[in-house]
């Protein structure tokens, strides 16, 4: 059978809006809801065929390539939708669609509510550390996961008591009439399956423990706290069901010279004083590499000089961020007598006075001052 365009399906033009989309398909939606037309085929079909179209249009990427190439655009590994989608996809597409209309209470809808048959597997987290260096770049991190995986030679049959629907139903009123509303079946957890066989080490999903190890692209500029979602990695679904999402959460290893505000770096050069008055040429720790800084004759304490490009990349990439090196003139703590002799020479110059009208900032009154 043909399919219908996707912008005919839900009644929209194709300059429609996102949120004209969202309300057209979720008239249809209810107008074609199963709870609604219990055995109507032809209403399954349609309710079926507008989630379809709203799972494309929905997604700007996916939008976008259906517009360019219409349906051929969708085949092969894009989209998922090119194959229909089954009643799963479309339940766990509800949570946004009718998240906040219909609130908690009706568990009739709802995303993670009780119409939708359990086969996603869960998800995992897990921490992934990072050094400055990786952060900078962006790194490929090889990570061993221990997850569910679909054990082998596991026979199951379909649930006697649901008879595969994973839920039993019940009629209710609501606002919308009388509807038929579910509960998960406490025969098969609500996956429609029961196991006739299995190896000795699966579980009662069919599925097993096991380590195995997973590539996990990280873009340059992420920080502390950020989760990554790396889709399909992590727990197998019970009975060979789509697995769950791995979220990988980023932390930092502290950096010897190099403390992080943002995207911004930050460096405390220690300056001989005989530097700081005569003036000289130092050097700083980059991320990768060394870079040289002049330091003007009679630098104060306390002054920053601001390197920039010399921070990181944003996540976003948008930009680097800067090196501000937070200048600290060093005093002596041990001295020979020669030294002392010097010292004392200097002591009551005029020069050496501190001027008495200099107020030093502070370091982050001057940072927000350079960036205002
Ligand atoms: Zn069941």
């Amino acid at each position: 059978m043909a399919k219908r365009d996707y912008y005919e399906v839900l009644g929209v033009s194709k300059g429609a809006s996102d949120a004209e989309i969202k309300k057209a398909y979720r008239k249809l939606a209810l107008k074609y809801h199963p709870d609604k037309n219990p055995g109507d085929k032809e209403a399954e079909d349609k309710f079926k065929e507008a989630a379809e179209a709203y799972e494309v249009l929905s997604n700007a990427e996916k939008r976008q390539r259906y517009d360019q190439f219409g349906h051929d655009g969708m085949k092969g590994g894009f989209g998922g939708a090119g194959a229909g989608m089954d009643m799963d996809d479309i339940f766990s597409q509800f949570g946004d669609i009718f998240g906040g209309a219909f609130g908690g209470g009706f568990s009739g809808f709802g995303g993670g509510g009780g119409r939708s048959r359990r086969t996603k597997g869960s998800n995992l987290r897990i921490k992934v550390k990072l050094t400055l260096e990786e952060v900078a770049e962006g790194v490929k991190k090889k990570i061993k996961v221990l997850k569910l995986i679909p054990a082998e030679g596991v026979e199951f049959n379909q649930c006697g008591t649901c008879g595969g629907n994973g839920q039993v139903r019940r009629v209710t009123n609501t606002f919308l009439g009388q509807m038929a509303t579910t509960a998960t079946c406490p025969a098969c957890n609500g996956t429609g399956k029961t196991i006739t066989s299995k190896p000795k080490d699966a579980d009662e999903f069919g599925l097993k423990r096991k380590e195995e190890v997973v590539t996990i692209d990280i873009p340059a500029g992420v920080e502390e706290g950020m989760q990554l979602n790396v889709r399909g990695e992590g727990n197998a679904g019970p009975f060979g069901g789509v697995p769950g999402d791995l979220l990988v959460v980023i932390e930092e290893v502290e950096h010897d010279a190099l403390k992080r505000n943002g995207n911004n770096l930050h460096y405390d050069l220690y300056l001989n004083f005989a530097d700081a008055a005569l003036g000289a040429s130092a050097e700083v720790p980059l991320v990768s590499g060394r870079a040289k800084i002049k330091v003007e004759p009679g630098t104060q304490s306390g002054k920053i000089v601001r390197l920039r490009g010399k921070g990181l990349p944003s996540v976003n990439a948008y930009g680097n961020g800067d090196l501000l090196v937070n200048i600290v003139v060093w005093t002596p703590q041990q001295l020979t007598e020669d030294e002392k002799a010097a010292l004392e020479k200097l002591r009551e110059s005029e020069n050496f006075k501190p001027n008495p009208t200099h107020r030093d900032k502070g370091f982050f009154q001057k940072v927000k001052e350079m960036f205002s």
